[in-house]
């Protein structure tokens, strides 16, 4: 899950993919369950917003039938307006046949009832209406729904056909309207190495965010010999990564220790795809989102001898050792280089180069930070 910015609105997500899945699959089954064998009905899709669940339904029916369109236009941004303006579709004949009614979502239920009014003068055997979501509480029809697939709370969403000012329709996922995200939260990424912690304390007082470092953080725990600590030190020592779950619940906390912070730099997490799902369903709950990936890009063979040349005086286990080193970039290589795919997929990374002077590097990164 994670927050998505249409146009100036913010959405979260609130039916999942899968969720939707089995709802249709229900809807499916309960509308072939009244039909009588044999017979073939003819589906109408409302457009725009039925389109993806119309297709779905219809695979999922599995059988023969028939679907036919009508398009009229209701939704403006987001508030439903009371005024059908027009109907196109329906040419065919349809004397004697069973129509069932597609609908993604029946709020007040206004356009619904006038289409209903028109097919039920057109002499059909049968009239149903099966709905993928339906909000009881706005419904002011008396109209009755034969299926509904999943009430839902009056909230404008989007997804799954659904859309803001015509965005959003290709989303999975349906979401809904949240508030705006207040913090600035940025992944500083890169091999080890690359300068992360350096820029991370440059930039979270040049941008008044809070600096999380994983890697600081057991570091701390091991000093002060915590179960955390005892835990993590034999992977930090081997230069293998501490496993997910734990690191994960370790981030959480840190987080939450600083609740009032204007947002938050992450370095050295997230580490692996899961960390980084958990990351971005952690900061939903919270209506907030990563706002972007800005990654320092070095060769790991300058990388080696830095981290040697830093290994002389930082006093860390895994800095001193060529094996353990090389250790560390086969785990980035092999599970962390693969969230510059992650964060890209979003839309969400920017590469910079980490070749440089310190200040020259900063500034590089000042630039992606003013942006985000
Ligand atoms: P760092 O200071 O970021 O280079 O981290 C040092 C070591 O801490 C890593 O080699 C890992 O063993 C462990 N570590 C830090 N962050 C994570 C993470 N997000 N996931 C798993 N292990 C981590």
């Amino acid at each position: 899950m994670k927050i998505k910015k249409l146009h100036d609105l913010y959405f979260k997500e609130l039916v999942s993919a899968n969720e939707i899945k089995t709802i249709v699959k229900t809807l499916v089954k309960n509308v072939r369950q009244d039909l009588d064998e044999n017979e073939v009905p003819l589906f109408i899709g409302i457009l725009n917003g039925c389109f993806v669940f119309a297709a779905d339904f219809i695979r999922e029916f599995n059988n023969d039938c028939e679907i036919s369109f009508v398009k009229l236009a209701s939704y403006q941004g987001t508030s439903s307006t009371e005024n059908v303006k027009k109907l196109i579709g329906i040419d065919e004949d349809i004397t004697g046949r069973t129509v069932i009614i597609l609908e993604d979502i029946i709020d007040t239920g206004t356009t619904l009832q006038e289409i209903y009014e028109i097919f039920r003068s057109k002499n059909i055997k049968e009239l149903k209406i099966a709905s993928l979501f339906f909000k009881p509480d706005v419904y002011r029809k008396e109209l009755h729904i034969n299926y509904i697939g999943k009430n839902l709370e009056d909230k404008f969403i989007v997804g799954y056909g659904l859309d803001y000012n015509g965005l959003g329709r290709n989303l999975p996922a349906v979401y809904q309207l949240t508030t705006q995200p207040k913090m600035k939260n940025i992944v500083l990424f890169g091999p080890p190495g690359a300068g992360k912690g350096t820029q991370a304390t440059l930039l979270k007082e040049k941008y008044d965010l809070v600096h999380i470092s994983t890697g600081d953080v057991f570091r701390f725990n091991i000093k002060n010999k915590t179960e955390l600590g005892v835990l993590a030190k034999k992977y930090i020592d081997a230069g293998d990564l501490v496993p997910d779950n734990v690191t994960i619940d370790m981030l959480k906390a840190e987080v939450n220790k600083n609740s009032d912070a204007a947002g938050f730099i992450f370095d050295g997490f997230p580490r692996t795809e899961s960390q980084a799902k958990a990351l971005d369903e952690f900061l939903a709950e919270k209506n907030e989102r990563i706002n972007g990936m800005v990654a320092l890009e070095v060769s790991e063979d300058l990388l080696v001898e830095r981290i040697l040349e830093r290994g002389k005086t930082s006093g860390r286990s895994d800095d001193t050792d060529e094996e353990k080193i090389r250790n560390r970039f086969n785990e980035y290589n092999t599970k962390t280089a693969i969230l510059k795919d992650f964060y890209e997929a979003q839309g969400n990374f920017y590469g910079v180069d980490g070749i440089g002077s310190i200040e020259e590097i900063t500034e590089r990164l000042s630039k992606v930070f003013d942006k985000l």
